[in-house]
């Protein structure tokens, strides 16, 4: 496995081999790889010819008051990992390679960013915007895969590949989950033994949710309740949002008449947790 840190390099890699007929696969993470990753990783392999994962903590995606500087670096286990799935380039640029003096250049999304995760983060979705359109053009994948965990992101990048023209093909996998459906995620170790034992009442909201929705209930008010009720039985982990909503738009419905995204997101201690979860009305049988 090739290390690559130069934006140059890793263009000149890919234009070598797109002038060969190779199709590339993209993956772009923060490292602190888990099995979530792996798996994007792993489908990637199947889907595509070559491989670049990206390992890149993104600066301009998190907020003054955020875990930037205590967020997970395990460089080499995270090397480890892409060399056991076949990656053929791990991409790790320098905050300076990516963001140069002069730097000014930003990309916005602003309708699918505007709520949600939005709202909890200002500057958040300009950042990851700009930074994926920049990778894509670094990188110049045909293929880039992402996870539903960050159902709101997934949204943005397919909005964002459509209205820039920029001829990626976005594929979305589904969200890996710890053993009790907790949704594996990086962050996952700021959590303390308590607060991991507690952390799943968001996956179990969500499910609560999904399971009014079977049997008929259609007012989204009442589903709304029905996810808020499972998180207010536990004590000191607050709502940040709970959401029922369009999964094209992510503006919240007053009816499920078809298929709803249920999203959340919550506070356990310091520890701030997202997550969702789609759910369809029962067809009727005739
Ligand atoms: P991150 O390193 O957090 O920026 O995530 C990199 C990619 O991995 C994003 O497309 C995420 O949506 C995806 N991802 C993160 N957690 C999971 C998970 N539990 N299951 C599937 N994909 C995930």
């Amino acid at each position: 496995m090739k290390i690559i840190r130069s934006p140059a390099a890793i263009t000149a890699w890919s234009e070598r081999l797109r002038c060969e007929g190779v199709t590339i696969g993209f993956v772009p993470t923060m490292g602190a790889l888990h099995e979530g990753h792996r798996s994007l990783i792993r489908q990637a392999r199947l889907q595509c010819d070559a491989l670049v994962v990206s390992i890149f903590v993104n600066p301009t995606q998190f907020g003054p008051q955020e875990d930037l500087s205590k967020y997970p670096r395990p460089i080499s286990q995270d090397r480890a990992i892409c060399r056991q799935e076949g990656v053929d380039v791990c991409f790790e640029p320098t905050a300076k390679a990516m963001y140069p003096a002069g730097f000014q250049t930003t990309v916005t999304v602003p309708t699918v960013a505007r709520r949600w995760e939005g709202e909890a983060r200002p500057h958040h979705f300009q950042g990851v915007a700009t930074v994926v359109t920049k990778l894509f053009g670094m990188v110049r994948p045909h293929r880039a895969l992402f996870g539903q965990k960050d159902f709101q992101q997934s949204v943005l990048v397919q909005r964002l590949v459509t209205d820039l023209n920029l001829g990626v093909d976005i594929v979305i996998r589904p969200t890996v989950r710890e053993q009790d459906g907790l949704a594996m995620s990086s962050r996952n170790v700021y959590l303390s033994p308590n607060e991991r034992h507690r952390a799943v009442t968001l996956y179990k909201s969500l499910q609560a949710g999904a399971a009014v929705i079977r049997t008929g209930e259609t007012d989204a008010k009442a589903v709304r309740s029905a996810m808020a009720q499972v998180i207010n039985q536990e004590s000191s982990i607050t709502i940040d949002y709970l959401a029922v909503c369009d999964p094209r738009t992510l503006e919240p419905v007053s009816s499920v008449t078809s298929r709803v995204v249920l999203l959340g997101a919550i506070r356990l201690g310091s520890v701030r947790l997202i997550d969702n979860l789609l759910a369809a009305v029962p067809r009727r049988s005739s």
